[in-house]
């Protein structure tokens, strides 16, 4: 099995077994340490032990001190008296321990023989005014040590290896999850952006991010969705004009007509042109708004004197339909906007007030200062808009009655202007309408 060299999972089994290892020499480490201290504390309570015995010997000895030899234990001493070296028992010779310059001091301590090996000696002072050295070879001491050692230096290696694997098998099942979700990742397009990865365990670490993926796949499928509606939409409301166009010229080619029937002709040409380039504009203007790059110009405006503007310019459209348009603007309210965009979506709502209020009706425009924000209300004695529709009226060829004639409404594409206009200003669009009782467009613009 070939593991790449940036595998998380060899990465933490790397670092979890060196953890360990370092865990484990200190341990072992430790725990020498200790057996060792333990194993010389019980050698030291038997020599102890068995100096005291002996030392009795020592003093009541003539000073020969032969026949304690031969009884045997212990077989390691020496007696001193007088400051000299009196006795020292033919296995303390042997022993090749090196000779004392004088009587040695009194305590217990370690000393090496010629060949290397290692005595433990108790010296004290006896009765009779002797000096009693009593040596025991260590080695029965480190033959326990050694065994423990080699216990510790096979076991050791074997258990890392052991931790080392299980480690490698646990990190693999833990992270098998991430895997899996790569591959489902990797099998999400375009065609299918509506599957989502599969989430055994919601509440650990690679479910959330299984969730969050998912999240921003919906999120994706929305706006891929969004635009394939947008583009059908567009696409649509644009072969309509054309298809116009197109009739209204083959018929006229056809026919044998004075140059008032043709010119006639040519006027209803250019009708449909002029809705073709209003349409286009549109989708210019979103297509503008999605990219992001929209550059927002703001500059102090007089709100009452732009909307009066917007108003005066509507005029002529509303007179032709006898309605009665006032204005009441709120003067000297000076605030930030982009004019461009604030007057469009006037123009915008004026437009639909004005097409869908009947002749005779009143268009109500009223500009206000109100602390913190300017109100911009448009109020008219229109047929309303029913409550069902009321939020959609502003999504992108959105239109109440769809098949209206395309003379009175238009693509469904203005509120959808203005409400981006407003809020790229900062500001927000609101609408209170009842079926059969007007509508009023809000515009809060905060100051
Ligand atoms: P359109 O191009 O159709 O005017 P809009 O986005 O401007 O598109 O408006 C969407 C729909 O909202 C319109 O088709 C219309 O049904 C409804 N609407 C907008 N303004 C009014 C109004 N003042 N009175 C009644 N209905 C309106």
């Amino acid at each position: 099995m070939k593991i790449p060299a940036s595998s998380v999972r060899l990465r933490l089994t790397i670092w979890y077994t060196l953890a360990l290892a370092l865990i484990v020499l200190a341990f072992s480490l430790a725990v020498f340490l200790f057996v060792k201290d333990r194993l010389f504390r019980q050698f030291d309570r038997g020599m102890a032990k068995e100096f005291a015995a002996f030392a009795i010997e020592v003093a009541e000895d003539a000073g020969s001190f032969s026949d304690i030899e031969s009884q045997g234990a212990p077989s390691l001493f020496e007696v001193f008296q007088g400051g000299a070296l009196v006795f020292r028992s033919a296995s303390f010779r042997k022993a090749g321990l090196p000779e004392p310059s004088g009587v040695p001091a009194a305590g217990i301590r370690t000393e090496r023989s010629r060949d290397g090996g290692r005595f433990r000696l108790l010296a004290e002072p006896v009765k009779s005014d002797r000096f009693l050295v009593v040596a025991q070879d260590e080695e029965s001491v480190w033959n326990t040590l050694q065994t423990l050692l080699a216990i510790l230096y096979l076991a050791l290696p074997a258990a890392l290896l052991l931790a080392a694997l299980g480690g490698y098998v646990l990190a693999g099942r833990l992270l098998a999850p991430v895997g899996a979700m790569a591959r489902q990742a990797a099998k999400i397009g375009a065609e299918n952006l509506s599957e989502r990865l599969s989430v055994a365990n919601p509440d650990d670490e690679f479910g959330k991010l299984a969730a969050v993926f998912n999240q921003t796949l919906t999120r994706l499928q929305n706006a891929f969705e969004r635009l394939q509606r947008f583009t059908a939409d567009a696409s649509h409301e644009l072969r309509t004009p054309l298809t116009a166009l197109q009739s209204v010229g083959e018929v006229a080619l056809q026919e044998n007509l004075d140059t008032a029937a043709y010119r006639d002709r040519i006027g209803s040409m250019l009708e449909e042109t002029s809705r073709l380039t209003n349409l286009v504009e549109s989708l210019l203007v979103l297509t503008r708004a999605d990219s992001g790059r929209f550059q927002v110009n703001r500059k102090p405006t007089d709100i009452g004197a732009l909307v009066g503007k917007a108003v005066e310019d509507m005029r002529v459209l509303a007179e032709e339909r006898n309605q009665k348009l006032t204005a009441d603007l709120a003067s000297g309210i000076q605030i930030p906007v982009d004019g461009d965009l604030l007057r469009q979506a006037m123009v915008n709502i004026l437009d639909n007030a004005i097409k869908f209020t009947p002749p005779g009706g009143m268009i109500a425009v009223v500009v206000e200062d109100r602390p913190g924000v300017v109100g911009i209300e448009v109020r008219d004695s229109g047929p309303g808009i029913p409550a069902d529709h009321q939020d959609k009226i502003f999504d992108r060829f959105y239109r109440v009655e769809k098949d209206r004639p395309r003379d009175a409404g238009g693509v469904g594409l203005g509120l959808a202007i203005a409400k981006w206009a407003i809020e790229a200003n900062g500001g927000r669009i609101e609408l209170e309408s009842r079926e059969g009782q007007g509508s009023t467009f809000r515009i809060v613009l905060p100051k």
